[in-house]
């Protein structure tokens, strides 16, 4: 009986670590989906641009750009996910225990600098950053490249459909600014459950306003972590205010995206080979935390 609950809990527990992935590729692909159809089918939604603008070529151009964006959020999340950034299979060496390494009593291993355990991956990580609650996954010296290049594409793709989607708000609101047309916009859940709107208006707002929550979110996230590139921190060095590795902008960019750092980030394919190894780092700075 114990045995067979545990199995339910440890099931239930998958499903619930999984959950947000599931979560973000539904929103990812419902969004293209609709600026695809908006592009196919409805745009320009203002019925006097319709026959002067958007050609067959334009629009192939909004598709391609559409999937490249879209097979570049992809790939980099798989690539993000599948990377593993922990201290398993690495030969960490015992003969450098200097400055800044210390003992895991969880992994009962000694550990590099800026290593550190996560209790949600049960294992120590390799120049760690955080953990990502959205992919279930710790950012770490080995996957931080497809983390901010699948972060870069994110929030280019929904400024692309926030911008795509301002016509749908436009249209909203062209037929004036009623209590029916704000609550449309604000709460378009409310309003389906309601009846009060067809389950396709519905679709266009909730897709409309998910896009502008989403690129707020992803933008404050994105500029964040392009901060702490140049700064040559990771997260939990950013909230004691240490800046010991930054190596300026140029070896900052090498030692976190690769060598090619210029160009990894127009597709994940493109090898861009890291300059360190996630144990030894050059200290440039105080280790001690200036606050
Ligand atoms: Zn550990
Ligand atoms: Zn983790």
């Amino acid at each position: 009986m114990t045995s067979l609950r545990s199995k339910v809990l440890c099931q239930a527990e998958r499903i619930c670590n999984h959950l947000p992935v599931f979560l973000n590729t539904f929103l990812v692909f419902s969004i293209t989906g609709e600026v695809s159809y908006l592009v196919l089918v409805e745009a320009p939604l203002e019925a006097e641009q319709q026959k002067s603008e958007w050609s067959g070529w334009w629009k192939a151009v909004h598709l391609l750009s559409q999937y490249f964006m879209l097979a570049n959020i992809c790939w980099n999340a798989l690539l993000f996910v599948k990377t593993n950034p922990s201290i398993k299979g690495v030969f960490l060496g015992g003969d450098g225990l200097g400055q800044g390494w210390r003992y895991c009593y969880t992994c009962e291993t000694h550990t590099p600098p800026r290593c550190s355990h996560c209790f949600d991956c049960k294992v120590c990580v390799l120049r760690r950053d955080h953990h990502c609650v959205f992919f279930g996954q710790c950012v770490g010296f080995r996957n931080y490249r497809y983390f901010l290049s699948c972060l870069l594409f994110m929030w280019s793709g929904l400024l692309y459909a926030v911008v795509m989607n301002a016509e749908v708000f436009m249209v909203i609101l062209k037929e004036g600014v009623t209590l029916h047309s704000i609550l449309l916009l604000l709460v378009p859940w409310i309003m389906l459950v309601s009846g009060q709107v067809s389950a396709r208006a519905f679709a266009f707002a909730f897709i409309a306003d998910t896009c502008v929550v989403g690129f707020l979110l992803v933008s404050a996230f994105f500029f964040f972590h392009l901060i702490l590139l140049c700064r040559g921190q990771t997260t939990r060095e950013w909230y004691s205010s240490r800046r010991p590795y930054s190596l300026g902008l140029l070896g900052n960019l090498r030692h976190t995206l690769g060598l090619r750092w210029h160009l990894c980030w127009l597709c994940p394919l493109i090898p861009s080979p890291m300059p360190g190894d996630g144990i030894h780092f050059q200290v440039t700075g105080s280790l001690e935390p200036t606050r």
